[in-house]
This record gives C-alpha cells, structure tokens and sequence, in this order.
C-alpha cells in the first residue's frame, strides 16, 4: 500500500496517501497540501518513492513524511518548537511548519551548505514559503545534527531524516518535557523508527515503530 499512492498531481499524491490511510489526519493533510512537492523534488515530485536530491541524499518518500507526521502529531501544535534534522530539500520542514502555523517554528538543519541552501531556495518558490523564512517560522541552518541545535532548544519534537547509529543524548537532552523524537536507528544492518518520549518527569520511553530504510546520519563529507 505504502507504494501505490502516486499521483498526477500534489492533490492526487495526497488523496491517494489518504485513501490508502498513509495520511490519517486531516491536520497533516491540509499542511501536506499546502506544500507542492515540485517545488523540492527535482524528478517525479508526484510519486510515492524516494527521490535523489544530489549530495548522496534523498527527499524522502511522500508516505514516511506523512508517518513521521503521524507520529508526531500530538506534539505538532499550533505554537510548537520543532527541530528537523537532514533537512536536505526541506519539504518536511515546510509541511512541519503549517502544522505548527501561525506561531509555531521550525528550524531544519542539514550538515551540507549547498543544501541548506537549496532547502532555502526550495521554499521561497512559494509566497507562503518565502512568508515563512521572512518571518522567522522557518530558519534552515548548517550543522551536525547529531549534536541537535541548542541555539533553538527545547523542542516540542525533533524529527530525524537519517538513520543513527546511537543514541544522541543531545537529542533527548534538547526536548521540552513532555516532547518527542522520532528516529530511524541501525541496528545490526536493519533501520527501525524508534519514537522516545521525554515525560513530564523527564524520564524517557522508547517505542520501536517499523523497519525503514534511510540515508546514514554522519560526519560531513569533506
Ligand atoms: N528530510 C529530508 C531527508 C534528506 S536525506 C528530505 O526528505 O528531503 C538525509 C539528510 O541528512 C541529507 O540531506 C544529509 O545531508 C543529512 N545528514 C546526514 N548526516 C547529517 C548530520 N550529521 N547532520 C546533519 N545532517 C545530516
């Protein structure tokens, strides 16, 4: 099912995303609209499938960004702090930013300027995009995500578009209590999606979500 939602266009993707129960709120349905993949997607942006975007990274499939909102969901509240990591097109970041719209912001961070740089042109292609990097509700910087962005710390949620090897403390350490992460995790030569939560004590509890396949979280290249 996962596959099989491509469409014509970005209304037919989400439609068919949503029929196929890949998108289930209508919350992240409206945000996915209001993004046109086009605009980050150099190739069949229409397509349920992961694109390359240059750089050894991929915009990823249109079904793991609308489950990574999923996930995320509770978390994502109009006035919400929200740190993307591997932003690389920045199409997640733009759709995590309508979902935490009107006061809400998002920073998306990437290790590789000249993608940060492209996150940044991808989305003033659009007037709410460039509304939106005006505003300070979108900021795209450069940095190892690994260690999170504690210039924007705490968060409400931290998503991550690249597979860890570890556990980064700094990642948990930089959540609001309550808040939430949601991240792909090697392990013995498999991804799986782990959502941590931080609770209100601070404690932190881990869920293993599904096996996935993701560009590695690394050092930069040189
Ligand atoms: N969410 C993005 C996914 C891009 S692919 C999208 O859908 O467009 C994963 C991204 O993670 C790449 O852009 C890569 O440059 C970035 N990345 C890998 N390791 C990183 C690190 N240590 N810090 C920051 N970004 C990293």
């Amino acid at each position: 099912m996962a596959w099989r939602s491509s469409g014509a266009t970005n209304e037919a993707l989400i439609a068919n995303l949503e029929r196929n129960k890949l998108i289930q709120s209508e919350r992240i349905r409206d945000a996915m609209l209001k993004v046109d993949r086009a605009h980050y997607a150099p190739a069949s942006p229409y397509e349920d499938s992961p694109q390359p975007i240059g750089h050894r990274a991929t915009i990823s499939a249109p079904h793991m960004h609308a489950s990574a909102c999923e996930s995320l969901l509770t978390y994502l509240q109009p006035g919400a702090k929200v740190l993307d990591i591997g932003s690389g097109s920045g199409y997640l970041t733009a759709v995590l930013a309508n979902l935490v719209s009107p006061s809400g912001t998002v920073i998306g961070i990437d290790h590789i300027q000249l993608l940060v740089d492209m996150s940044t042109t991808n989305m003033g292609k659009s007037e709410e995009g460039r509304s939106m990097l005006d505003s300070g509700q979108v900021e795209f910087v450069k940095g190892d995500g690994r260690k999170g962005w504690k210039e924007g710390a705490p968060y409400d949620a931290i998503h991550v578009g690249a597979a860890a090897a570890e556990h980064h403390i700094a990642l948990t350490d930089q959540l609001k209590t309550p808040g939430r992460l949601f991240v792909p995790v090697v392990e013995g030569g498999r991804q799986h999606i782990y959502v941590v939560d931080k609770k209100e004590d601070g404690s932190l509890e881990r869920k293993k979500l599904f096996g996935v396949q993701y560009v590695p979280l690394t050092d930069a290249p040189e």
